[in-house]
C-alpha cells in the first residue's frame, strides 16, 4: 500500500496493471479489465456490444438483482429465463422458452447473460450453441465463479466476456471491485475506454471518443487483489472439502425429505452452499432459530420476475426460481471454517427442523 502512495499513481498504475495481468494469466484468458464493482463489469460488457434501448437481453430469473439491473441501466428490455432446480442455473432449454416469450412480445434478444450461480458452472456448451443459433452475444456473470471450472477449463478462459466481482461476499475481495475478462482485443479496447469516461490514449494523445462514466479501480484495491490471488486455489480447495462435509452431514435431512442439496457439478468453486427447504418448513423460522445460536444462514439469491422494478418479460411457468427464492437456505461457507463447524451447523439445523416439524404436527 505504501508503494502505491509513494508511486503517486493511485489509479490504474503499476499494481492495477499487475493485477490485470495476474488475473488474465491465472484464468488463461487474453486480457482482464479491472473496474469498480461486479455491476460495473456487467454494465460495460453490455455496452461494449452496443446493447441499448432498442434491445432485449435474457437473464436467469434466479440471481442477484445486478444481473438484471445492468441490463435495465442500458435501457434494454429484461427477459427472464427459469433455472434448473438442482444447479440453480439457466439452461439452454429455459433460455429458449425466454427467447420465444420475448419474440411473442415483439422483442428479439441480442444478448444472453448467463450466471454461474454460486460458483456452479452453467452448461456452457449448450448455452453457447443456443446463443450462436440465435446470433446472441453470450456474456457470463461469473461474479461468484472466480476459479470455477467447466469441463476442465477455468471459467473465463475462453469466454467472449466474463464478469467478476470482488465484493466482500466473494471469495477474493478488494472491498469493492470487479473485472471483465475478455478474449477479443477490440472488445478489450472498448471496455478500457468505457470504464474511463470514453477516453482513448494513443501516441501520446488523449481523445474522448464516446460518452461514458467512471468505473475505475484504485491501485489500493488492486494491491489487495494481487496479494490474494496466489491463495485462491487453496481457498477453493478448502471450500470443496467443506462442501463434501455438508453433503455427508446433510444426508439424513435429505433422506427425511426436509431439504434438498445442490447437484454436484465438476469444477464448482462453492462461493455459496445453498440447500432448498421442503415447502412444509417456514424458512424465516429456520433462519431465526439458527441466528439465535449465532449461526448465520441466508436466503441465496433473488427472483428477478418478483422484482417489479425490471418489468421483465416472463415466459409461462417460472416456478423454479420463485421457489428457490422462497425456500433457498444458504449455509455458512468460508475458508476459515473447519469441518467440525459444518457438523455443528448441521446438528443445529437438524434440531431446528425437528422442533419445527413437531410444532406443526
Ligand atoms: C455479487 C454479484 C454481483 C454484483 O457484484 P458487485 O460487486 O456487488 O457489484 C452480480 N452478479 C452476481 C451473480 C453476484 O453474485
Amino acid at each position: 500500500m505504501s508503494d502505491v502512495l509513494r508511486s503517486g499513481m493511485l489509479v490504474h498504475g503499476q499494481n492495477g496493471q499487475a493485477f490485470e495481468t495476474a488475473l488474465a494469466e491465472y484464468l488463461g484468458a487474453a486480457d482482464a479489465i479491472v473496474v469498480s464493482s461486479g455491476t460495473a463489469a456487467l454494465h460495460i460488457a453490455l455496452l461494449a456490444v452496443d446493447i441499448g434501448p432498442s434491445d432485449a437481453v435474457i437473464v436467469p430469473d434466479f440471481t442477484f438483482p445486478a444481473t438484471a439491473s445492468s441490463v435495465s441501466m442500458t435501457g434494454a428490455q429484461v427477459v427472464v429465463a427459469d433455472v434448473d432446480p438442482d444447479t440453480y442455473n439457466i439452461t439452454a432449454q429455459s433460455a429458449e422458452a425466454a427467447f420465444d416469450a420475448a419474440r411473442a412480445a415483439g422483442h428479439t434478444p441480442r444478448a444472453l447473460m448467463i450466471v454461474h450461480e454460486f460458483g456452479t458452472p452453467a452448461d456452457l456448451e449448450g448455452l453457447r450453441a443456443f446463443a450462436a443459433s440465435k446470433r446472441m452475444h453470450l456474456i457470463e456473470d461469473a461474479a461468484c465463479a472466480l476459479g470455477a471450472r467447466s469441463e476442465g477449463r477455468l471459467i473465463g478462459s475462453d469466454a467472449l466476456m466474463a464478469c467478476y466481482s470482488f465484493h466482500p461476499r466473494k471469495t477474493l475481495t478488494t472491498g469493492e471491485g470487479g473485472a471483465v475478462v475478455v478474449n477479443d482485443p477490440e472488445l478489450a479496447v472498448r471496455l478500457r475506454r468505457l470504464r474511463n469516461h470514453g477516453l482513448e490514449r494513443s501516441a501520446g494523445q488523449m481523445r474522448f471518443v464516446e460518452p461514458s462514466t467512471n468505473y475505475r479501480l484504485t491501485d489500493f484495491q488492486s494491491t489487495l487483489g494481487l496479494a490474494q490471488l496466489p491463495h485462491l486455489d487453496d481457498w477453493i480447495a478448502k471450500r470443496r472439502r467443506l462442501a463434501e462435509c455438508y453433503f455427508t452431514a446433510l444426508e439424513s435431512l435429505v433422506q427425511r425429505g426436509a431439504l434438498t442439496c445442490p447437484r454436484k457439478v465438476k469444477g464448482q468453486s462453492w462461493q455459496t452452499f445453498m440447500t432448498v427447504l421442503s415447502d412444509k418448513l417456514d424458512r424465516g423460522l429456520v433462519m431465526s432459530a439458527l441466528a439465535a445460536q449465532q449461526i448465520e444462514a441466508n436466503l441465496g439469491a433473488q427472483c428477478i420476475s418478483a422484482l417489479a422494478v425490471h418489468n421483465a418479460i416472463c415466459p409461462p411457468g417460472l416456478a423454479v426460481a420463485s421457489r428457490l427464492y422462497r425456500q433457498g437456505l444458504a449455509l455458512p461457507m468460508f475458508e476459515g471454517m473447519e469441518e467440525a463447524d459444518v457438523f455443528r451447523v448441521v446438528g443445529a439445523l437438524e434440531k431446528v427442523i425437528t422442533d419445527a416439524e413437531r410444532a406443526s404436527s
